[in-house]
C-alpha cells in the first residue's frame, strides 16, 4: 500500500511544477489491522465470560431460599468465569510489559538448570496425578546452566506444561527432559495427547489463535499461552519450536544458550 502526496509548487500564482511524496504504508496499515484485531479479540475474550457471569447473577436473585444445590451449582460457574478474566488479565499485563520493555529492559542471568526442573517437577505433580497422568521430569547433570530470566524461564515451562495436562487424556504420559547441543540448552515439554492438526501448526504461537476454540475454552485457556512463551523465549535471545501430530502427540522445545559457570 503506497500514499502519495501531490503537491503543487507555485510561483508567482502560476504552478510551476509538482512534488510527488511516495510512502510505503503497508507495514504501518499491517500493525494498525494487528492492533485493531488484538482489541477486537481482547474485547470478546472479556465479553463471553461477563455475559456468563451477568445472567447467572440474575437467576440467583429471582431463586428461592431452599434451591441450594442450585445456588451452589451457579456459584460454582460464576467462580469459574471469573478466574479465567483473572487468567486472562494477567496473560494480557504479562504481554503488554513484554511490549513496553525494549530488548535491553532486563538482564539475563546465569541459571542452573537443575533447581529449575525440580520446580517444575514439585508444581505439577499433583495436577497430573489428580488427572491420571504419568509426569515425568528427568534429572540433568547440577552443573548445567542456561542464560536467562527465571521467572521467564519458570512461565514458559509452566504454560508448556499447563498445555500438556489441558490435552492429554487420562492415561496420558507428560515428559521434560534437556539436552545439551553446541552452545544450547534444549528444553523438551512432550505429551501423547490429542496433537495440533498440520494446518494449525503454523499459527499455534499467534495471541488468541486456537485449534478448537470450544475446547480450549472448556479447559480454561486464554489462547495466548504459546505466544508468550514465544515472546519470552526470544527476549532471552532463544527459540521456541513446535512439533505435533494428531493423536500421538506435542513436543515444544525450548533452546537457550548455554552459560558456562563463572570461576570465583
Ligand atoms: P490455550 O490457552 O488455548 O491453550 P495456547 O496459546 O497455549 O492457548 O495454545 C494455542 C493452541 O494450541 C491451543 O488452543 C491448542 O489448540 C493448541 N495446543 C497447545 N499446546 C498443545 C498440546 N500440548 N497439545 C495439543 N494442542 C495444543
Amino acid at each position: 500500500i503506497f500514499h502519495v502526496i501531490l503537491t503543487s509548487i507555485q510561483r508567482r500564482g502560476q504552478i510551476d511544477g509538482f512534488v510527488a511524496v511516495v510512502r510505503d504504508v503497508t507495514e504501518q496499515e499491517q500493525l494498525d489491522q494487528a492492533r485493531r484485531d488484538f482489541v477486537s479479540n481482547v474485547s470478546h475474550e472479556l465479553r463471553t465470560p461477563l455475559t456468563t457471569v451477568k445472567s447467572y447473577i440474575e437467576v440467583l436473585r429471582d431463586l428461592d431460599d431452599d434451591e441450594h444445590a442450585t445456588r451452589q451449582e451457579f456459584l460454582g460457574v460464576i467462580a469459574e468465569e471469573t478466574d479465567r478474566m483473572v487468567r486472562l488479565t494477567r496473560d494480557l499485563l504479562q504481554l503488554s510489559g513484554l511490549d513496553r520493555g525494549g530488548p535491553r529492559a532486563f538482564a539475563l542471568k546465569l541459571l542452573h538448570v537443575q533447581p529449575l526442573l525440580a520446580g517444575v517437577a514439585q508444581r505439577f505433580a499433583l495436577q497430573a496425578s489428580r488427572q491420571q497422568l504419568t509426569y515425568r521430569v528427568h534429572a540433568t547433570e547440577p552443573s548445567l546452566a542456561v542464560y536467562g530470566d527465571a521467572d521467564m524461564v519458570n512461565r514458559v515451562l509452566d504454560n508448556l506444561i499447563s498445555n500438556a495436562l489441558k490435552y492429554t487424556a487420562p492415561g496420558g504420559e507428560i515428559e521434560v527432559r534437556v539436552k545439551v547441543a553446541g552452545e544450547f540448552v534444549t528444553f523438551a515439554v512432550s505429551d501423547n495427547g490429542i496433537g495440533i492438526p498440520a494446518e494449525d501448526l503454523p499459527h499455534v504461537f499467534e495471541r488468541f489463535y486456537r485449534v478448537e476454540k470450544g475446547r480450549s475454552r472448556r479447559r480454561g485457556g486464554t489462547g495466548l499461552g504459546l505466544a508468550l512463551a514465544r515472546e519470552m523465549v526470544e527476549r532471552m535471545g532463544g527459540e521456541i519450536r513446535i512439533v505435533s501430530e494428531p493423536n500421538r502427540g506435542t513436543t515444544v522445545y525450548v533452546s537457550l544458550r548455554r552459560a558456562e559457570e563463572a570461576i570465583v
